[in-house]
């Protein structure tokens, strides 16, 4: 079907991304999954990673998401996550600090059990999809 879906990114400070999409493809729960206009309504929760999407001009731009919903509606895709991040506002040296702290809390908990190995693991991929993002360098 001809045609683009409006694309909304939210997270509790901001809105991330408002705009018209060709196709926009997210990291379900259960898998990835690609929308086009006229998508059959759904409701899914989000695994940590990148939602993919192409802008009217059939430019490909990527945003990090850190979990969160995503509400489908045949012209419209809301995404509501904890924090998201556009390439051009990911802040690498941030990010990569964040992944050698992950990295040392769960080298840290295979020593010690009392230190959150499952929270440390979630900080290193929320890093990891980060600087996967900023380090591929496209438009954004
Ligand atoms: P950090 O440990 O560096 O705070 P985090 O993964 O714990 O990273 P989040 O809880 O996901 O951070 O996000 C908190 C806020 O900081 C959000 O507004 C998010 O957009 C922003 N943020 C986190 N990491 C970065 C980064 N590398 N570059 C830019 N903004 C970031």
């Amino acid at each position: 079907m001809a045609g683009n879906i409006m694309l909304e990114v939210v997270t509790p400070d901001k809105s991330v991304v408002t705009e018209e999409a060709q196709i926009v493809v997210a990291p379900g729960e259960y898998g990835e999954f690609g929308v086009l206009i006229g998508h059959t309504s759904f409701l899914t929760a989000l695994k940590i990673g990148l939602i993919r999407y192409k802008d009217p001009g059939g430019i490909e731009r990527v945003v990090f998401v850190n979990g969160g919903f995503a509400e489908v509606l045949p012209n419209k895709v809301t995404v509501l996550a904890e924090s998201a991040d556009r390439r051009i506002d990911i802040d690498v040296e941030r990010a990569r600090a964040a992944l050698k702290r992950a990295e040392e809390r769960m080298a840290e908990a295979s020593k010690k059990e009392d230190i959150d190995f499952r929270r440390a693991e979630i900080a290193l991929a929320r890093a990891m999809h980060r600087i996967r993002i900023a380090e591929t360098r496209r438009a954004a």
